[in-house]
């Protein structure tokens, strides 16, 4: 029986796709298809009116098409999300069936689209990255019951539809009509919100990749002296910098060093001078001039050599700059300034932190993911970050007023005075917020109904120890120990290594610390490394792979892990472990380094715990074997999703394509830590789930009782935390686990509003 109503189910949804395919297809204008999408609708589902609001502005549904109502009301009803019972749908981003609409509190009549006439409604969100951004809507003059079945047919249309609001073509209409009305230009773009938060700034454009397109010059002496200015101004510069101890943009001593090697060779510089004599600018002569060494250099074997082409580029670019005027341009911006917002086609984690981060009111990216480590970074530093804004790196100027809303994910060029002042005023609201999740500080990380939730930060950055006492957490539940090897001139050595976790140690004072060993490769790159260039880098050769491979890295490491707990409880942690074999062997190589420090009669740690991530499926599947030999585990979701939906974290055509929030990633965690409940190993998350409120808050009711959040969420967390009950919560998450639904995002969203859950 269910077998075959199912069955007629999708043949009517087929059907009618295959009607509105065929309309799709037809070459009249969006606005002429879409009208007819609704007529079809009504036709094949007997409705008497069918229509579809669009999501137009910032909170603003609007009529784009309808059938059976007044068609002149298309373009002229609108309604605030919230509003009425169409807004209703957008807000909670699930479907609202009503027999008797009226009834309904949230009803209400616009006087041009007769909702009065009708008496029963039923309406579906279109939904692109989980948030709304339409509403269709079907009602009738009689009383109805829609059926279960009527509303999944429906729910389906609305894919088809909301395919076609977020098309090319859409946007183009929607872009016209918007500036028809003066309400949007292309000052105000949005894009993907990464970090959130509301920055003020001038533009800062981040290296430029410089393409140089002019090639021949038209007065080779004209050519010549603005090569030799720039290259003056450059060396002036760097002798500055480096007399002074003041690093400036994107510096560090011995980087400079290398700088000047080049920058004050006279051969380098003749080479050039030559080249432009023979006619090309002196952009192109510059290229020209590292081609040639490429070519030289580029097959040699001899690692140092290599890196010293690597050298040759950074410096050939920043002469670019400065012949641009753009290195220049930036410094001075960066030095005068006290509000800069960074502009980057793509950065790695560690460039951004080359600018005073006290100055960065905002990053804009051109590409971005929501698990890229600058996003981390960046959410660590508290700033806004907007993403996925394809052209913005050459619309933007250097030094031209931007002001950046991460909550919405929308840039304002040139903003207006009132935008200005709207922006001032946000930034005092989210100010507010801080203060007010900043009071919970001597409060416990404890549910309403008294469960105590082991609550721990992630550490990376030097600043990210300034929330140990700030956010006063349980303790550190991951300390990427790769970051200072990432933001070294060169890979450090055991006794620095055992400076930073010492400096580490007394900043956790008696609070647990769980260290992972070195977790590089993929988009974590040592500066002093070459780049392997792997087809496949996310699963290459990275991580616990290279560290097992390069095991001497591996050994100093521990060495330096074990000397710095000295007296005191040590994790160590082993990233991307795939089997328990890998595990063992990352055990092993701990406890001979132990037994080694044992017998030299150093002071020892007075407790070692291993433990591992969990971040590669594999392991899930051998999950008992491996807990029987791990003292502790913690879940990397970032990895972990990106190797179970096989979904590049760094890809940003893939980031809106699968959410941790659905029904099979949610039951292989559940699963994680059911066995390790059973197991009695302690079990956190780390991954950035444990820092997205509405995802820990899933977490909890799946089973979780240690999280390790980011500095800068941790407060937020607390708050969710504070507010929920987690008996009523883990029934709710049990019944979810069995939904077919793509995401579960938006019935968590509307769950936790409806119960008062504190997401921030
Ligand atoms: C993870 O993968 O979830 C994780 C915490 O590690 P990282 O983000 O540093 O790869
Ligand atoms: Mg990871």
């Amino acid at each position: 029986m269910a077998k075959s109503a199912n069955t007629e189910k999708e043949n009517q949804a087929f059907k009618i796709l295959k009607r509105l395919r065929q309309v799709s297809e037809d070459q009249s204008e969006i606005s002429v298809r879409l009208n007819t999408i609704m007529s079809v609708i009504a036709e094949e589902m007997g409705y008497d009116g069918v229509s579809c609001f669009v999501l137009l502005e910032e909170n603003i549904l609007e009529l784009f098409a309808t059938s059976g109502y007044n068609a002149a009301a298309c373009h002229k009803v609108t309604v605030r999300i919230g509003e009425g019972l169409v807004g209703t749908v957008a807000k909670n981003c699930r479907p609202l069936v009503l027999s008797e609409a009226k009834k309904h509190p949230k009803y209400i009549s616009k006087d041009n689209f007769k909702e009065e006439d009708y008496q029963s409604f039923i309406g579906v969100p279109l939904i692109r990255r989980h948030k709304a951004i339409g509403v269709l809507m079907a009602e009738c003059k009689e009383e109805r019951d829609y059926s279960r079945k009527e509303q999944e047919t429906l729910e389906t249309l609305a894919m088809f539809i909301a395919d076609i609001v977020s098309s090319e073509e859409m946007q183009a209409y929607k872009a016209e009509l918007i500036k028809s009305r003066g309400l949007m230009t292309k000052d105000k773009i949005k894009g993907l919100s990464l970090s959130k938060g509301y920055g003020l700034g001038q533009a800062v454009l981040h290296h430029r990749r410089h393409v140089v397109t002019k090639i021949f010059a038209e007065d080779k002496d004209k050519e010549l002296d603005r090569l030799t200015l720039a290259h003056q101004q450059m060396n002036d510069d760097l002798d500055e910098k480096f007399n002074s101890t003041k690093l400036g943009l994107g510096e560090h001593t011995d980087i400079l060093d290398a700088y000047l090697m080049f920058a004050k060779d006279k051969g380098w510089f003749q080479k050039i001078a030559d080249n432009v004599m023979s006619g090309l600018t002196a952009e192109a002569a510059v290229e020209r001039a590292y081609e040639d060494m490429w070519n030289r250099l580029s097959a040699t074997q001899d690692d140092y050599l290599k890196e010293r082409l690597h050298d040759l580029r950074d410096v050939s670019e920043r002469l670019l700059s400065y012949l641009s005027g753009d290195y220049v341009e930036n410094s001075k911006i960066v030095e005068e300034s006290t509000d800069i917002i960074i502009v980057a086609q793509s950065m790695g984690p560690a460039e951004l932190m080359d600018y005073d981060h006290t100055k960065i009111r905002g990053l804009l990216l051109e590409e971005g993911t929501p698990t890229m480590h600058v996003a981390i970074v960046a959410k660590a530093l508290n700033i806004p970050v907007v993403a996925k804004i394809k052209g913005l790196y050459e619309e933007i100027k250097s030094g031209e007023l931007i002001a950046l809303d991460g909550n919405e994910g929308i840039v304002y060029l040139h903003p207006s005075e009132e935008t200005q002042k709207k922006f001032l005023a946000k930034r005092a609201e989210r100010k507010q917020l801080q203060e007010k999740l900043a009071a919970l500080k001597n409060l416990p990380s404890q549910t309403l109904d008294g469960i105590r939730i082991g609550h721990y930060i992630n550490v990376g950055m030097n600043f990210d120890l300034d929330y140990i006492d700030s956010a006063n957490c349980d303790g550190i539940g991951l300390y990427r120990t790769e970051i200072p090897f990432m933001s070294s001139s060169a890979m450090p050595n055991v006794e620095k290594q055992i400076g930073f976790y010492k400096e580490l140690m007394d900043k956790a004072g008696y609070r647990k610390v769980i260290f992972r060993s070195l977790d590089v490769g993929s988009d974590k790159l040592l500066p002093y490394w070459a780049g392997l260039h792997e087809e496949n880098p996310a699963i290459g050769w990275r991580s616990i792979r290279i560290t097992l491979d390069r095991r001497a890295i591996l050994r100093k490491q521990i060495r330096a892990f074990i000397e710095a707990a000295a007296g005191k409880e040590l994790n160590v942690m082993f990233p991307m472990i795939s089997n328990l074999a890998e595990f063992e062997e990352s055990k092993e190589t701990l406890l001979i380094e132990y037994e080694k420090i044992k017998r030299s009669g150093d002071k020892l740690p007075a407790k070692i715990n291993v433990g591992l991530m969990i971040e590669v499926p594999s392991v899930v599947y051998q999950l008992d074997e491996i807990l029987e030999q791990a003292d502790f585990v913690s879940v990397g979701t970032n990895d972990l999703a990106q190797f179970f939906f096989a979904c590049d974290r760094g890809n940003p055509r893939l980031s809106e394509r699968y959410d941790v929030l659905s029904a099979p990633f949610l039951r292989m965690m559940k699963e994680i830590v059911n066995k390790a409940n059973q197991h009695k190993v302690y079990c956190s998350v780390c991954g950035e789930m444990a820092s997205v409120p509405i995802e820990a808050f899933a977490l909890i009711g799946l089973g979780y009782r240690n999280l390790s959040s980011s500095g800068s969420a941790y407060g937020r967390v607390k708050s969710m935390i504070r507010s929920i009950r987690v008996s009523e919560i883990e029934d709710y998450m049990n019944l979810l686990l069995h939904s077919k639904n793509k995401t579960l995002r938006p019935q968590l969203m509307a769950y936790a509003y409806d119960h008062g859950v504190e997401i921030y």
